[in-house]
């Protein structure tokens, strides 16, 4: 556990796969720690926030979950069962939390989805077979206090950081944001375009990195990583970094359709396992419908199959 200025201390949890950790954050509040963020609900996951609760003392208000990917929501029942504290998470977000986790048929989905963009069969298994590594260990809380952005949660105001998911939260106060995977340090966070999400991502990513220059907090602390000293000037980066693979985009199309399959090789490289293949065709997505929006490319479906050309 690391202390952090203002009171807060960090956790950082070990995951089975990359980037191998997750930070939570315990925030001081007025009745007991704010816990926001969970890990994986692993077998030990009880055990090892019992420990950590244990370190920090004092009892525990509120679990608050930024977003619904495994490593931010998964122990969020194990942690309602260890303290008894309510958990809460943003409207939308819980709404895709259920639609993901909550369905058996996700991954049916998933592999349509895969199919439709033009991953050839013997691949698509592989792509949604990965994703259902942490299924097992997502043990998310079933109806728990929706919120939405603007409000407040002991004092920090909830605020909108959709892209690398629709419905992410983060908190903010005294110039202190609670990033999760909005802002990370040295990886680029993902920003995918997956079934049922919103139709432009990365323009939702990229309003919302607009909106963190705005607000210039002194200070975020991501779920991955270091904490970053100069938040301002890394949510610049990360708009250069997206208007740079937006022109590596644009020309790689030409006037021969192509699905978001092909493309990932010439974006991301051909040497990517199915785990870094699956974010890559969603990334590649994200910058192609990005295009789209933007007038300068376009999309064909046809026998079931969605592939792009220059505009
Ligand atoms: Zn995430």
């Amino acid at each position: 556990m690391a202390e952090l200025p203002h009171g807060i201390r960090r956790v950082t949890l070990s995951l089975p796969t990359r980037p191998g950790h997750v930070h939570a954050y315990l925030l001081p509040g007025e009745d007991g720690w704010i816990v926001v963020d969970t890990g994986v609900g692993l077998p030990d996951a009880k055990e090892t926030w019992a420990a950590e609760l244990e370190q920090a003392g004092g009892s525990v208000a509120a679990v608050f979950v930024t977003h619904f990917h495994p490593d931010h929501v998964g122990a969020a029942a194990d942690l309602h069962e260890l303290t008894g504290a309510p958990v809460y998470q943003g409207v939308l977000d819980y709404a895709q939390c259920e639609l993901v986790w909550g369905n058996p048929l996700w991954s049916e989905r998933l592999l349509e989805w895969f199919q439709l963009h033009g991953a050839p069969p013997e691949v698509t298994g592989e792509l949604v077979g990965q994703s259902a590594v942490y299924r097992p260990f997502i043990r998310y809380q079933r109806d728990p206090l929706l919120l939405t952005a603007g409000e407040r949660l002991d004092g920090w105001e909830l605020i909108a950081a959709p892209g690398h998911a629709d419905g992410q939260l983060c908190l903010l106060k005294d110039g202190v944001l609670i990033a999760a995977d909005h802002l990370l340090g040295r990886i680029t966070p993902t920003v995918g375009l997956w079934p049922a999400s919103r139709p432009d991502p990365l323009a939702d990513y990229l309003q919302a990195l607009e909106r963190t220059i705005e607000l210039a907090p002194r200070l975020a602390l991501p779920g991955h990583g270091d904490p970053i000293e100069e938040p301002v000037a890394r949510a610049r980066e990360l708009q250069e970094h997206h208007r740079l693979r937006l022109e590596e985009a644009a020309a790689a199309l030409d006037t021969t359709p192509k699905t978001a399959y092909e493309l990932s090789f010439a974006l991301f490289g051909a040497e990517l396992n199915p785990a870094g293949r699956r974010f890559a065709i969603a990334e590649t997505l994200s910058h192609l419908e990005r295009l789209v929006h933007e007038g300068a490319a376009r999309r064909h479906e046809a026998s079931g199959v969605v592939a792009y050309t220059a505009a």
